[in-house]
């Protein structure tokens, strides 16, 4: 992608361990890598379709002046995110926040803390089948879409599905969601369960009935496995009613490991299905 890229922007602030740190400043000096698509900009010689890095330096340095923390880690990670959020063209971020004169009783060159934050594209599998169904998939967008941190880009269509796993129960109905977040993987599974409480979502019978059901089916190319987590996710391939939906949205989204699309997916499991 094409970077936009702010070199030493200096700013004089209070972050610091120490409180000599704290209550006198010291100056910072930031590099910023900004990954955004600058064609439009570029062809139209429009600043309109492009980031103002004049802008951004100000409220970088703005940012850095009005809060104080007590690591550089902090101070990065609050500014890339504050910067995500802010500016809209800004797919992600490289931010490096030097401290040349940190408190360091050995001559030594800068100290600085450099991270890489930036939007993740996440395919989500919607399932309710308790009580108002289509509420309960309403209201999960709706959850979704009021958190600055997540942008819901696309939903398929809501559709009625047999129930799976062997309990007996009401039919479900099913959808998927496309989103860029900048949650991580683990922070994006906790919003899910949290908007899950919210529709007052019991864990009883495991596979049982549910007023809402959230998963993580994709999150951009990323393969893990932990006690909380596995994406993809590990049952997507046998389950027609995760993706149905999800090729109406997605179709050409791949899974990281078979390298197969969707829709692929989507075929191969009606072969096995149909007699
Ligand atoms: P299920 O979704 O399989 O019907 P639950 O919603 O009760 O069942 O999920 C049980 C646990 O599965 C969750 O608490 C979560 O820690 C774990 N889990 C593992 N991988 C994923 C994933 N990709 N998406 C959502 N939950 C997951
Ligand atoms: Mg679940």
């Amino acid at each position: 992608m094409d970077q936009i890229i702010i070199e030493d922007l200096k700013v004089f602030a209070h972050h610091g361990v120490y409180r000599e740190e704290q209550e006198q400043g010291q100056n910072f000096y930031i590099n910023a890598v900004l990954e955004t698509d600058t064609r439009r900009a570029g062809i139209m010689d429009d600043l309109a379709f492009s980031t103002n890095y004049g802008e951004v330096c100000v409220f970088v340095s703005s940012f850095l002046q009005e809060h104080t923390y007590r690591l550089i880690e902090t101070a990065a990670e609050q500014t890339a995110q504050a910067l995500l959020l802010r500016f809209p063209l800004i797919r992600r971020v490289s931010l490096e926040v030097r401290k040349p004169e940190a408190p360091i009783p050995l001559p030594f060159g800068s100290v600085s803390v450099k991270i890489v934050r930036g939007w993740r594209r996440a395919c989500l599998s919607c399932g309710s089948n308790m009580g108002d169904r289509k509420a309960h998939l309403d209201g999960a967008v709706a959850s979704l879409r009021a958190d600055v941190k997540c942008r819901v880009l696309r939903v398929s269509d809501w559709i009625e599905t047999a129930p799976y796993g062997g309990v007996a129960q009401d039919d479900f109905l099913n959808g998927a969601i496309v989103l860029d977040t900048i949650y991580t993987p683990e922070e994006l599974l906790e919003r899910l369960h949290e908007i899950e409480k919210e529709h007052q979502r019991e864990r009883k019978v495991h596979w049982g009935p549910r007023t809402l059901d959230l998963d993580i089916l994709l999150y951009e190319g990323c393969v893990m496995y932990t006690e909380e987590l596995t994406i993809p996710h590990a049952d997507m391939a046998n389950r027609d009613f995760v993706l149905k939906p999800l090729a109406q949205i997605a179709p050409y989204e791949r899974h990281p490991l078979s390298g197969k699309s969707i829709l692929q997916m989507c075929g191969e499991l009606e072969l096995i299905s149909s007699p």
